[in-house]
């Protein structure tokens, strides 16, 4: 508000009045004393001018008025003017702030588009989302939604621009509200909140969490994930973090979707559709990165080669639906037995299926592929209402011992395959 100047003094007008007033009165004295004929004279000039004098008088009274209007207008404008200025520099400010956010934005958004994993999007997006928000103690957490399983599954976490080990792998009792409401989460101090059972929110996580941001990635109405922030501290974000926290989220739910179905096209191109195995090209592939590897690290890789034994039979006798049922038996079982991590279990082709075990030895190939002959020959397959026993045949070989190149380490497990075909089948051979 711009101030307006005070008002002149009447005391200035007081000692004009005055200071004319002393010398009249003197000058009065002396005409009614001495010279009546002039004092007339005076007086009735005297009188002319104060008549003039106040005429004049009311003409500057209304100028001043006037004047006075105009000021008044002048500053309210200038008071308008100022406010508009303000709000003009706020709007200026916020802008700014909008352009440093999309730009922002930007940046993620370029880099998510480079991710072509769901793995890959989802811990650039956190790192990101860590480098934006730079608060020093708050954890930054992506959940992923199965919608097969109604499950959250926690795709990665970061304090600190480092990857965190987070307790609650399936999100906690603010993960679920979220999932159930579909809104996003902003709390203040998570230990004053109506809608939380205290006990629960300290029961579940070791982590002291206070403040809380958190929202639902949602594309096509469909939940595909929550990406949160929290702290140990209270009122650690301001409410205008959410609104930037949930764009991010609109871009990052289509990213991480996208992702999604990329990988499912790349698990299309290298997974067999009947078995869910890998198909040999990827094994080709991959073999021979995992050979490479090891070799620089002195470790041995062992490979299984496994064929169904008579397979042709179930083909004439109960169709050819029917063997690949027996197929199907036959992965279901690999699956659960060959379970270890960094194994690759693969149709190599026909009924013909292939293990490679990272880091194993002959022996405990040579134990593995038994205990698995055996329980083939245990788990009988339904065709047809009817229990149809059904042997397979193993042949071990292990790189580099029996080994040194790829080709030689299938053609080896091969001949094993071969020996065991030979001997009578249902039971694993393994090079000398
Ligand atoms: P062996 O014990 O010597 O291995 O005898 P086998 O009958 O298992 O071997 P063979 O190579 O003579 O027969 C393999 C059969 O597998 C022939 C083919 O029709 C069948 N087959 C290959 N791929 C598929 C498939 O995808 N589905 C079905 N149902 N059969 C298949
Ligand atoms: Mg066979
Ligand atoms: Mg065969």
């Amino acid at each position: 508000m711009i101030q307006q100047p005070k008002q002149r003094s009447l005391k200035y007008y007081t000692f004009l009045v005055v200071s004319l007033l002393v010398p009249l009165i003197g000058f009065f004295i002396y005409a009614t004393q001495y010279q009546t004929s002039f004092f007339a004279f005076i007086t009735i000039a005297l009188l002319v001018n104060i008549l003039l004098l106040s005429l004049f008088y009311r003409r500057l009274k209304m100028k001043k008025s006037g004047l006075k209007l105009q000021r008044e207008e002048f500053f309210e404008k200038a008071n308008v003017l100022k406010a508009d200025l303000e709000n003009e520099s706020l709007v200026i400010a916020s802008f700014r702030k909008k352009i440093i956010a999309y730009s922002q934005l930007k940046g993620i958004v370029e880099k998510l588009s480079m991710c072509l994993s769901q793995e890959d999007s989802a811990h650039t997006l956190c790192h990101e989302v860590g480098r934006l928000f730079e608060h020093g103690d708050a954890t930054i957490i992506l959940y992923l939604f199965d919608a097969a399983t109604g499950d959250l599954a926690i795709a990665a976490a970061e304090r600190n621009q480092r990857a965190v080990n987070i307790k609650s792998k399936r999100g906690d009792i603010f993960d679920n509200w979220i999932m159930k409401n579909l809104q996003p989460l902003y709390l203040e101090d998570a230990r004053n909140d109506f809608r939380f059972d205290q006990e629960k929110v300290q029961e579940e996580e070791a982590r002291v969490i206070r403040s809380i941001l958190s929202v639902p990635l949602v594309v096509n109405n469909k939940l595909v994930g929550i990406l949160r922030l929290d702290s140990p501290e209270a009122s650690r974000f301001h409410k205008e973090d959410l609104r930037f926290l949930r764009t991010i989220g609109d871009v990052a739910g289509v990213a991480l979707e996208n992702a999604q179905l990329y990988d499912k096209v790349e698990d299309l191109a290298i997974r067999d559709s009947l078995t869910g195995l890998y198909l040999r090209r990827y094994l080709a592939d991959r073999l021979q990165e995992e050979l490479a590897r090891h070799l620089r690290r002195d470790k041995s890789v062992a490979f299984i080669m496994l064929d169904l034994d008579h397979f042709k039979r179930y083909n004439d006798k109960f169709g050819h639906t029917a063997g690949d049922l027996v197929l199907k038996h036959m992965a279901t079982l690999m699956k659960s037995h060959f379970a270890g991590a960094g194994n690759l279990l693969c149709r190599y082709g026909g009924e013909e299926f292939c293990v490679v075990l990272p880091e194993c030895s002959k022996e405990e190939a040579m134990s593995l592929a038994k205990k698995f002959v055996e329980l083939v020959q245990n788990e009988a397959v339904v065709l047809r209402r009817e229990k149809t026993p059904v042997t397979v045949s193993a042949g071990v070989a292990v790189f580099p011992v029996d080994a040194r190149t790829k080709e030689e380490l299938v053609q080896r497990a091969d001949q094993m395959l071969y020996e065991a075909k030979r001997k009578g089948r249902n039971r694993v051979c393994g090079a000398p």
